[in-house]
């Protein structure tokens, strides 16, 4: 048999009891345990190098800017970006979602279309409703199918020539599907000249991730679900898309030159960079990126497959469970309800039994709308999960269904 690849020790937070019960984690969509290599990085940036970047000249200055550049440049080679200035810093996807969002607003008008689908986080769906309720364009929402993936034939339907924005995500957090987005992109640039968003919140851990051979615009992600830490994130765009943009903030760091009367602005990425930034933040992301180099993530991944798939058959087997959406592409997440009980009752029941998942809407409230129901009970995975987190989960929901 093979043995299982593991990086669980790499966790201090996963060796711990709830309720007298060994910790099983599985809540990881909604974040992810941080590694000490993360952690120790980031004791040692406030230890040693801890002072304002790009303003001063002395050394422990030098140092702090020298720590968030670097980590600026691992991001760029992680996702390929080709340029590390095309790597905007912000506080986590729905910033960087925001900062497309009202930076894009001036380019719209009354009659553009902004196309979106039924799956999307709220954090890839308000922005773009406030985007167009301020600009006076329109909000398309494309259906999904009743196994949780995007509707081709409404996705192709609602490009029109005046869609100037198709936002989705690359893997859903509620459902886990993982959208083709190849092929949706080709389909978009068949028919429109939209800009291409993609919420790569719950794909960057788990898929490697190409910005420029996905041919799209913008691409955001957040770190604390790649092992970093949270109050961070990335706003990866395309030179030309990036600079069409008008920052949202202004004041220091992103100023070029200001005098009383007027101001000029910086290049990017430091335009949409204004105050100080978080460079501990960039530190543990940068040290998340080299952590996640020195794993195996392959075999990790497919071992994380392999217990969705035992998650996923136990679940099938018990009686009252219902399973909410079977994409064909999915990874890290299953959502299920069982009849009769609210989601919320199931996830305390297991929490009881040291079981961390997570219930309610998975803030999709849209894709709920669209499958009738109010909420699910969540187990996402992660790379450091194992087989005995799968059976102790397993059997906490024999456990659970006896008690409701
Ligand atoms: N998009 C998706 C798909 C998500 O899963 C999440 C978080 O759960 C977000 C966006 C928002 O991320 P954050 O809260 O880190 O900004």
């Amino acid at each position: 048999m093979m043995r299982e690849a593991s990086i669980r020790g790499d966790f201090p937070a996963l060796a711990q009891s709830v309720h007298g019960k060994p910790l099983v984690y599985l809540d990881n969509a909604a974040t992810t345990q941080k590694p000490l290599a993360v952690l120790d990085a980031m004791q040692r940036y406030y230890l040693q190098d801890n002072a304002n970047v790009h303003r001063a000249a002395h050394t422990l200055a030098a140092r702090a800017t020298e720590a968030m550049e670097s980590a600026r440049s691992k991001v760029a080679a992680l996702l390929n970006a080709g340029a590390s200035d095309l790597i905007v810093f912000t506080r986590g996807t729905t910033e960087s979602i925001n900062l497309i969002a009202s930076g894009i607003e001036h380019q719209l008008r009354s009659g553009d279309r902004i196309l979106v689908t039924a799956l999307e986080h709220h954090s890839n769906f308000v922005p773009w409703q406030q985007c167009a309720l301020r600009s006076g364009a329109k909000v398309d929402v494309v259906r999904v199918t009743p196994e949780g993936e995007i509707d081709h034939d409404d996705f192709a339907a609602k490009l029109f020539p005046e869609t100037r924005i198709v936002a989705f995500a690359h893997v859903s957090n509620a459902l886990g599907t993982i959208h083709p987005v190849n092929e949706l992109v080709s389909t978009i640039r068949s028919r429109c000249g939209a800009r291409i968003v993609i919420d790569g919140a719950q794909a960057i851990l788990h898929l490697p991730v190409d910005v420029r051979a996905l041919d799209i615009d913008f691409y955001a992600f957040s770190s604390h679900k790649m092992f970093g830490p949270t109050g961070m994130g990335v706003l990866y765009g395309r030179r030309e898309a990036l600079d069409s943009l008008r920052p949202s903030q202004y004041g220091g760091e992103m100023i070029e030159h200001v005098t009383m009367e007027a101001s000029t602005f910086n290049v990017l990425p430091f335009r949409f960079e204004a105050g100080t930034p978080n460079i501990a933040g960039a530190v543990g992301l940068g040290a998340a990126v080299d952590y996640l180099s020195s794993i195996p993530r392959d075999a990790l991944l497919l071992q994380e497959e392999k217990l969705i798939g035992q998650a996923i058959a136990a679940l099938t087997a018990m009686n009252g469970i219902r399973l909410v959406g079977r994409p064909k592409e999915r990874l890290s997440v299953v959502s299920f309800l069982v009849e009769g009980a609210s989601a919320h009752d199931v996830g305390t029941l297991l929490d009881q039994q040291g079981i961390a998942v997570r219930t309610g809407h998975q803030c999709t409230m849209p894709l709920m709308q669209s499958l009738g129901i109010s909420g699910t009970v969540r187990a996402s995975f992660s790379l450091y999960n194992d087989t005995t987190d799968v059976e102790r989960f397993v059997q906490a929901m024999h456990k659970t269904l006896t008690f409701l």
